[in-house]
Order: structure tokens, then sequence, then C-alpha cells
């Protein structure tokens, strides 16, 4: 591993990814990594004691309410979110260094990203033709019916998942491989390109080889 103080003297001039000469520079927020473990505590906490106290009647699982369960992740997950938020620490870099294929691979993302996002509502639109004259009308629904209730409320949560994770890999932080150290001060490069660590533990200071 190798570790990098937060505000390095001399430019870098190879990208920490591919290790290619830099030609571009974008302002980089790096993110330290709290404990997963501790943040999945609190998620799966709120969602098993969330289960009995919100819905009595969701114990007796023979009456199954997707759009309360739904409901139950989507409390668990902002949890989890939100310790997230509480631990962790931010080191803000002005001018971090990318090649060509980093901003290829971040547009990549973006546009996948994208794409999700815009999938969000095509399920839903499924909603009115299928589901909901049944719902007007009497009887119980058609198992058809059914299934495109269950699929319109899953699937835009599938697509926003996937929107929310490939947002994530797309930020420049992740580009580049890069996490916040613990302290906040500097940021560490678990997998970095050998053309960028070598300039980078070659460099007098603070920079070490882990
Ligand atoms: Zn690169």
């Amino acid at each position: 591993m190798v570790v990098v103080p937060a505000q390095p003297g001399d430019r870098v001039s190879f990208c920490s990814r591919h290790g290619n000469p830099v030609t571009y520079t974008a302002s980089v927020r790096f993110r330290s990594r709290p404990s997963a473990r501790l943040q999945t505590a609190v998620a799966v906490l709120v969602v098993a004691f969330g289960l009995p106290v919100a819905y009595p009647a969701a114990r007796y699982l023979d009456d199954p309410d997707p759009e309360l369960y739904l409901l139950l992740l989507g409390a668990g997950l902002f949890a989890g979110w939100l310790a997230h938020n509480i631990m962790v620490k931010l080191v803000d870099v002005p001018a971090w260094g990318f090649c060509p294929a980093c901003r290829a691979r971040r547009a990549n993302l973006v546009t996948a990203a994208t794409i999700c996002f815009v999938l969000v509502p095509v399920p839903c639109a499924l909603y009115v033709p299928v589901v909901l004259p049944e719902q007007v009308g009497e009887g119980e629904l058609s198992t058809l019916a059914e299934a495109v209730r269950w699929a319109v409320v899953a699937a835009p949560a599938v697509f926003a998942i996937a929107g929310v994770v490939l947002s994530a890999y797309a930020r420049w932080a992740v580009v580049a491989g890069g996490v916040a150290g613990r302290n906040g001060t500097t940021v560490e490069f678990r997998r970095p390109a050998a053309q960028f660590a070598q300039q980078v533990t070659g460099q007098a200071g603070p920079a070490e080889l882990g």
C-alpha cells in the first residue's frame, strides 16, 4: 500500500490507476472506509426491530405487503448510510491527476448510471394498464397483476440501487483508486500503478511505502 500526504508538494505526473502520463486534473474528495460491519449491523438492527414495531401483522408472513418491506428496507439502508456519514473522514485534494483512460472510465460509468436512473420510472408505467383496472374492479388480483405489482415495487428500487452503485464507482476518488486515511490527512492506495508508486515513494517527505 502507498500512503500519500493529502497535499503533495510536487505534482505527480502519472495517474494512480493506470500509470499513464497525467493529461487532466480534477478536484477530488477522497473518503475513508468506515467499518462495514458496524454499518451493516445498524441497518440490520433497524429492519429487525422495525418489522414487528411498524406493522404487527407483518410477523405473520402469510400476507406479504411489498410496499411495507420496501419501506423497512429503505429505513435500514438510510440508517446504515447515516452511520457511514457519521464515521467517514474526508480528504479534499484540489488538483489530482488523471489520464485519458481514467476519463473514459468515468464517462462510461456516468453513462451506465444515467441509464439506470432513466429506467427507474419505466416499470411504474405497467401499473396503470395492468394492475389498476383490477384493483378498481371487484375480486382478487390476477396472478399477472400480482406479479406486475411486485415488479413495479421492486424493479425501480433495483434500478435505483444499481444507479447509485455505478455513480459511486464513477467518483473521481474511486477512479483514482484512493481512500482517505482514518486520521484524515493522508490518502491510501492499495494497488496503485507502478509508475505512480515509484514517483510518490521516491519523493522526499512523509510519503511511504506500506
Ligand atoms: Zn489513468
